[in-house]
């Protein structure tokens, strides 16, 4: 009846790290990737990631070629230049195709089938369930139905599995514009030498160059940068190539050969309210699970991959037919109670700081309102943030009565988000109770919160 016991759609950093750890004898599973083989992996990227995810979930650290530079901190930048918040802590920049490409071979190596060169058209709907994918071969255009226990969406962005679903999966098809990062990056051999340190990377906050995102400059070995934008793609904005352009001149970056230029998308809210239906699972960009504050979702997709990779082994050798959504329902509830609470509090500062002017930032840095250590506790530990969001509020008092406000509101709605997304239901027949509850706290914070970045910096500029 079923041609393997999981698909998984989307050959991307979360479909290999979730065939890699599902991978062990008597379990079927094939990963299907339109990409031809050797450049699966190949995706326009900043290529920066956490050393924490390889040594939390087991998986090896990047090497040798796929290794482009070792780094110690992360510097944010004001955006008068004046100020600078610092946060210490392993990480790498990688050669992106190179790692990918370890991480296929690691799964293949333990008996993944792989079909590349294949595009996914959507999912087989019967009987209210996902039985598999429709297949189109890149090279014979022939159209085929591959059927699957299990069937995963991992298909990033595009969500190939996600968009076609029927309405009554109540999984949301689309991602608002509004919640989407529109980046464009180049990765540079630099004319001279560099005017930062090798082992750092740099997040430029300024509405002038990014109206709500950011610029950034990811060292790849001394000579070599990867360096982008990214903006919220509001109507009226302006185009993040045309961006890079002004920021190169104005920061006297000479560039003396272009490596690899492109852009792309990151969706930059919490994660998806349903991730699971009978037979699906949704994991990394598919389920919204990039960090909403900066749009780094690697290693949010390998930590989905590893809870998806536990549930599905728990239930699939037992069974003849599909997995229901209540067999997938502990993925949901896992997820969604740790990095998917501590994301969806992010969303609320992602809002703050589209909010906030490049003066109002400035104050905030240079008056050393938060520090950077500070900073990456609000990101990573919530339920230990009070105080901080205490010394905050206290320093604000001298004066700025409107960002005071906006302050306190982020405040309380950081916390009811975290707490919310803390009690996601055990069971599926009150999720649109739960669905509806997040709806009115990610409405109040639109509009108490966020305001036009292009209007409030970028035009007056
Ligand atoms: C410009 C930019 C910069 C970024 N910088 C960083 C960064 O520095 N650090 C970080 O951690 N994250 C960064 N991200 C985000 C990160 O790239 C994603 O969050 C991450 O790749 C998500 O992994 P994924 O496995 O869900 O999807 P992907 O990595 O996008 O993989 C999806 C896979 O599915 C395949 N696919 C898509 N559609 C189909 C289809 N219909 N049929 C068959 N196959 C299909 C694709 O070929 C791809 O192999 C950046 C994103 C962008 C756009």
């Amino acid at each position: 009846m079923f041609d393997y016991d999981v698909i998984i759609a989307g050959a991307g950093i979360g479909g290999k790290t979730l065939a890699y750890k599902l991978a062990r004898e008597g379990i079927d599973i094939l990963l299907i990737d339109m990409k031809p083989q050797e450049k699966i992996g190949l995706k326009v990227c900043g290529d920066g990631i956490s050393a924490s995810y390889f040594e939390k979930l087991n998986i090896p650290k990047p090497h040798g070629r796929e290794l482009a530079s070792i780094i110690n901190a992360s510097e944010v930048l004001s955006p008068d230049k004046q100020s600078t918040l610092i946060i210490e802590g392993l990480g790498y920049t990688i050669d992106r195709l190179e790692f990918e490409q370890r991480l296929l071979k690691d799964a293949l190596a333990k008996g993944v089938h792989l079909l590349d060169n294949t595009h996914v058209l959507g999912p087989i709907i019967e009987e209210n369930a996902v039985k598999g994918a429709m297949v189109k071969d890149n090279k014979t255009s022939e159209i085929k139905k591959i059927r699957a226990k299990i069937t995963i969406d991992a298909t990033g962005q595009t969500a190939a599995i996600r968009n076609r679903l029927p309405n009554n999966f109540l999984i949301e098809k689309s991602i608002d514009r509004f919640d989407i990062a529109a980046a464009y990056r180049e990765i540079i051999a630099l004319r001279d030498e560099p005017m930062w340190e090798t082992d750092k990377i740099y997040i430029y906050l300024s509405h002038k160059y990014a109206p709500g995102g950011y610029t950034w400059i990811f060292p790849k070995g001394k000579m070599i940068a990867n360096i982008g934008i990214g903006v919220q793609p509001l109507e009226n904005g302006p185009s993040p190539v045309h961006l890079l352009e002004i920021f190169y001149k104005d920061w006297k970056i000479q560039k003396s050969e272009v490596i690899h230029a492109g852009g792309g998308f990151v969706p930059v809210r919490r994660c998806l309210s349903q991730i699971v239906g009978n037979g699906l699972i949704l994991i990394g960009d598919a389920a919204s699970q990039a960090n909403p504050l900066h749009g780094g979702g690697m290693g949010h997709a390998m930590i989905a991959a590893c809870i998806a990779a536990e549930v599905i082994a728990q239930g699939i050798e037992s069974r003849e037919n599909i997995l229901t959504i209540h067999d997938l329902w502990p993925y949901a509830v896992r997820y969604m109670r740790t990095d998917g609470a501590k994301n969806a509090a992010l969303e609320i500062i992602r809002l703050l700081l589209q909010g906030m002017t490049d003066e109002e930032i400035n104050f905030i840095m240079r008056e050393k309102i938060v520090s950077g250590d500070e900073l990456y506790q609000l990101e990573s530990r919530p339920k230990e943030s009070s105080g901080i969001w205490r010394k905050i509020l206290k320093s604000v008092m001298k004066g700025k009565i409107g960002l005071l406000r906006r302050l306190k509101i982020a405040k309380d709605l950081y916390f009811e988000m975290y707490h919310h997304f803390h009690a996601y239901p055990d069971n599926p027949k009150d999720l649109t109770k739960w669905h509806m509850k997040t709806m009115s706290i990610v409405k109040e914070a639109r509009e108490k919160l966020w305001r036009n970045p292009v209007e409030h910096t970028f035009l007056r500029r």
